[in-house]
Formats: C-alpha cells, structure tokens, sequence
C-alpha cells in the first residue's frame, strides 16, 4: 500500500512502505532500533517501552495496517513470524518457562502503531485475560 507521501526511491526499496508509519521507517533504516533478528520479509526488534524483561516486536517489512487486513495470501509470512518468534523465544531463554505473543487491532484493542506487529514477551508470568 503506497500513498501520495511515498518518494519514487523509497517505492524502489519497499514498493509496500507508508511514508508516515513508524515501523516503516525504522524497516527503511531511518529511525534506529535494537535488531534481534531479521530476514526478507520480517524484522524483529526490542519495543522501545518493554512491559516484561523480554519484549520484542516483530514486523513483516511489508505494510499491511493490523491482522484485520490479514488475508489467506498471508499465510506463509504468519507462519515465518511465529516460527521466528519460536527461534527468538529459544534464543532469549524464556522458551522454557512460557510466553505470550499477542496482536492489538485498532482502538479498543490497544494497537497504538498501525503496521502490523507480534509482541514477543516473556521473562514474567501474565495473567489472563489480560486487562
Ligand atoms: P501496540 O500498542 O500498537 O500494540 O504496540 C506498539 C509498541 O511499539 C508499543 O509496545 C511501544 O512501546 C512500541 N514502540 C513505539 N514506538 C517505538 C519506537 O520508536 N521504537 C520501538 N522499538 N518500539 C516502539
Ligand atoms: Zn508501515
């Protein structure tokens, strides 16, 4: 999904970016974070506010808004994501003991950035339902 904002260049590097989104931004290097893992098609990366000891974000590098526009074309690129957030999980140590992977969509949800992300969190017990 490109809009009006979208450069030439920047459609050339990622013909789905958003030119006000965040994530998008910093998929495109321009804003920096904490990488913990990445490939062609996700990035994952420490949430700037963390809510638990590990809390990780993982972000298709494609925009796509929530998983309310989640089709079943996306199918293989969900199952990338989870099978990283397994691989991050074993590799941050919280494997053992459990952890939560969690998606808002829109408002009342809690979603505060609209580019779809997974958060990884562990290192904590939660409880549920959450508030
Ligand atoms: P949401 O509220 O949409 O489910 O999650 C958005 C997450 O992005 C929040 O946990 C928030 O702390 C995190 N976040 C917001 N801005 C930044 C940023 O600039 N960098 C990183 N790494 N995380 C961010
Ligand atoms: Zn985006």
């Amino acid at each position: 999904m490109s809009d009006d904002r979208t450069t030439d260049d920047e459609r050339a590097t990622n013909p789905e970016r958003v030119a006000d989104c965040l994530f998008c931004r910093i998929i495109a290097g321009e804003l920096s974070a904490t990488t913990v893992a990445e490939d062609d098609a996700m990035l994952a990366i420490r949430d700037i506010a963390p809510r638990a000891p590990t809390h990780i974000l993982l972000l298709p590098k494609r925009h796509i808004g929530s998983a309310a526009q989640l089709t079943a074309a996306d199918a293989r690129l969900v199952g990338a994501i989870f099978a990283q957030a397994a691989d991050i999980a074993r590799a941050e140590g919280i494997a053992e003991a459990g952890y939560r992977i969690v998606t808002n969509v829109g408002r009342w949800g809690g979603q505060t950035v609209d580019h779809l992300h997974f958060h990884l969190m562990g290192g904590r017990p939660f409880e549920w339902p959450p508030g």
